[in-house]
């Protein structure tokens, strides 16, 4: 279930992005976060990782260094993330709901 996980990935990274920043460090505690937090979800990010098809797998990480996100949600054939229309053609396969935005080379999860 590539979808469901890399979704789980993006956002647990949304969190990592947080808990790496020093700021945070207080807001974080008092959403009940720990200082070895960050080690479970780095773990928890790994195991995730394990479960995404590798070719996504490099997508999602080359767009997060990239943009800071690897993944974004599209309305109307619109990537929200560079704001490309994409053509007709670019829709996913019969069953699949990813695609690659021919742009910005984020991954593109169809709803
Ligand atoms: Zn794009």
């Amino acid at each position: 279930m590539t979808e469901a996980t890399l979704l789980e990935l993006h956002d647990l990274d949304l969190q990592l992005a947080e808990a790496r920043e020093a700021a945070h460090v207080g807001k974080l505690k008092k959403l009940g976060f720990e200082p070895g937090e960050r080690l479970s979800l780095e773990r928890l990010r790994a195991r995730l990782l394990a479960g995404v098809e590798r070719r996504w797998v490099q997508h999602y990480e080359r767009a997060l260094q990239r943009y800071g996100r690897g993944l974004v949600a599209m309305r109307e054939r619109v990537c929200l993330g560079c704001f490309v229309t994409l053509p007709t053609s670019a829709s996913p396969g019969v069953g699949e709901s990813l695609t690659l935005c021919e742009s910005c080379g984020r991954i593109l999860y169809w709803r």
